[in-house]
């Protein structure tokens, strides 16, 4: 499959979709196009149903495509499965985007609450949920504690940074893409255009050597008739 985005990164996308069982079934589409989902089935050893399931799961994502051939002894469609590029690419794009949204609300979070957790660090509690549970750890029971934030947003921070990174670079592979796709196209106008110019000169000059060539028939023609004109004439004067 032909497109920028590494393998690590279509994995993690359809494996977000699939789940990590999916995985075997990822690299098989991956590597090659059109494979019929008995070769999947066989190829990742799982069972024809689990295949089906996964394929119709990444085909609501509009992650692959199918052509199907009928079986002409058995009378059944057989359905050859393709990766669709430019969906796993957006896809990712969007997945992306959706988590740094996600990272960006949570900061604002927790720089704005304060949590609490117990010791164990059981899980992580706003004030009003610690509220409710008088401030004990609904896991433990033992009594909750403020919680430093400090390193948490650190961390999330670290994300965001890298996470705008890497959309700006896709951004920009994009822009480039398109930038590539219109010098193309200008190309190829130019090309057309001066195709038509050519063809119209070649036309001109056929048009030309023809009225030459009829030019050049009647002009014998009409010699002829001259030279028997003249001999009619003569033949006259000897009579
Ligand atoms: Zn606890």
């Amino acid at each position: 499959m032909n497109m920028r985005l590494t393998s690590k990164k279509i994995e993690q996308i359809l494996i977000t979709i699939l789940g990590e069982e999916g995985l075997p079934l990822v690299k098989e589409l991956m590597f090659k196009d059109n494979t019929s989902e008995f070769d999947l089935a066989t190829k990742t050893r799982k069972d024809i149903k689990v295949i089906r399931k996964w394929l119709y799961i990444l085909y609501n994502h509009n992650l692959v495509s199918f052509t199907r051939k009928k079986d002409k002894i058995k009378g059944w469609y057989i359905y050859y499965w393709t990766l669709v590029p430019e969906s796993v690419k957006f896809s990712y794009f969007k997945m992306k985007r959706d988590l740094l949204e996600k990272l960006k609300l949570q900061i604002d979070e927790e720089k704005r609450e304060l949590f609490f957790a117990c010791s164990q660090r059981c899980l992580r509690m706003n004030f009003d949920n610690a509220m409710d549970f008088e401030f004990r750890c609904p896991e433990c029971g033992e009594l909750v504690n403020q919680d430093n934030s400090e390193e948490i947003i650190k961390d999330t921070h670290k994300q965001i940074v890298e996470l705008e990174q890497e959309l700006k670079e896709l951004r920009e592979v994009k822009k480039e893409k398109r930038q590539k796709l219109k010098e193309k196209k200008k190309v190829r106008k130019v090309e057309k255009r001066k195709k038509i110019k050519e063809k119209k000169v070649k036309e001109k000059k056929e048009a030309r050597s023809v009225k030459n060539r009829v030019k050049k028939v009647l002009s014998e023609i009409l010699k002829k008739k001259i030279s028997k004109r003249k001999e009619f004439k003569s033949k006259k004067k000897k009579k």
